[in-house]
């Protein structure tokens, strides 16, 4: 199926895993390039959709899904009040060319009686998993059953999100799951703040802070181009820039880009910093490879 760049009528909505099921029946060999989402739906998410369009312009369906996952979110995390948008983001899928979205309910995806998970692994359990006890065993779980459900030959997933992409390369590989993950690169505001979901959350005053996390991963770039190799001395950079700016940094590490383990002395190829910051009540994540 070849689309024009006329994307705007016939999006498929599928709320059900029958109806889904039915879909992915009657696709026939296309390939399926898969973008999953919790929705609240910006420009980063639009980036994903957009590439997932030229991919499948060649020879495929660009399929999103929008669910918000219960199973990754903490006890006292913000999954009553995360944003759901739903109209609003069915526009802008239809706008970035999505071919169908998947957008099941929660008893549609956890039935009663759900009780098989799957273990992140030691990646898993550090960073953001040691932040949020939990957090990548629900996300692998979701995406398995996605995966399983969606059947893509492609998946597109966010740089902004390092440890979740890494997690779910490794799931792929581990569970021998026919799928390609593409890693695409972070969408910013002006002043280099993440797209987020949740930047909505964050008052005037914070949003005039926040940019602070960007600066900081690019001061702590500029010295490792510099020659500077000390990762206390990027990392210490990277924290007096953050809690300067009124944020209570979680972590700001140097770390392997493939283990995540914190560089301990020197840094060495291929690294990333990475970075948690409260600013209120929200958390912001952000990072960047070190090239
Ligand atoms: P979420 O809806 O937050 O679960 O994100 C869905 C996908 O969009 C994930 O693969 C994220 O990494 C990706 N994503 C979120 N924000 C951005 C961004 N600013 N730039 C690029 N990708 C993003």
């Amino acid at each position: 199926m070849y689309r024009s760049s006329k994307y705007d009528q016939s999006m498929k909505i599928y709320k059900t895993i029958a109806d889904l099921r039915g879909y992915r029946q009657s696709t026939g060999p296309e390939k399926i390039i898969f973008v999953p989402t919790m929705g609240a739906l910006h420009e980063g998410h639009g980036s994903l959709v957009q590439m997932a369009r030229k991919i499948a312009d060649i020879h495929g369906i660009v399929v999103a899904s929008i669910f918000v996952n219960p199973t990754q979110f903490g006890p006292h995390e913000d999954y009553h009040k995360y944003p759901r948008p739903l109209e609003l983001d069915m526009d802008h899928l239809r706008r970035w060319g999505a071919d169908a979205v998947f957008v099941p309910s929660l008893e549609e995806m956890y039935p009663d009686g759900s009780a098989i998970s799957i273990d992140p692994g030691p990646l898993g359990a550090v960073l953001e998993g040691a932040f949020r006890p939990g957090h990548f065993r629900g996300v692998a779980t979701v995406v398995t059953k996605l995966l399983n459900l969606v059947q893509p030959a492609v998946m597109i997933l966010g740089q902004k999100d390092f440890q979740q992409q890494l997690i779910l390369r490794r799931l792929v590989a581990d569970l021998n799951m026919p799928v390609e993950i593409i890693t695409a690169p972070t969408i910013r505001e002006p002043d280099g703040l993440a797209m987020s979901s949740r930047n909505r959350y964050l008052s005037a005053s914070q949003r005039a802070c926040a940019g602070a996390i960007y600066q900081a991963l690019c001061a702590a770039r500029d010295h490792y181009r510099s020659g500077q190799r000390d990762a206390a001395t990027l990392q210490s950079a990277m924290y007096t820039l953050i809690s300067k700016a009124g944020m209570e940094v979680q972590y700001a590490l140097a770390c392997h880009a493939e283990t995540l383990t914190a560089f301990n002395g020197l840094v060495s190829s291929p690294a990333v910093l990475l970075v948690a910051a409260r600013l209120g009540t929200t958390r912001l994540l952000d990072n960047m490879l070190l090239e």
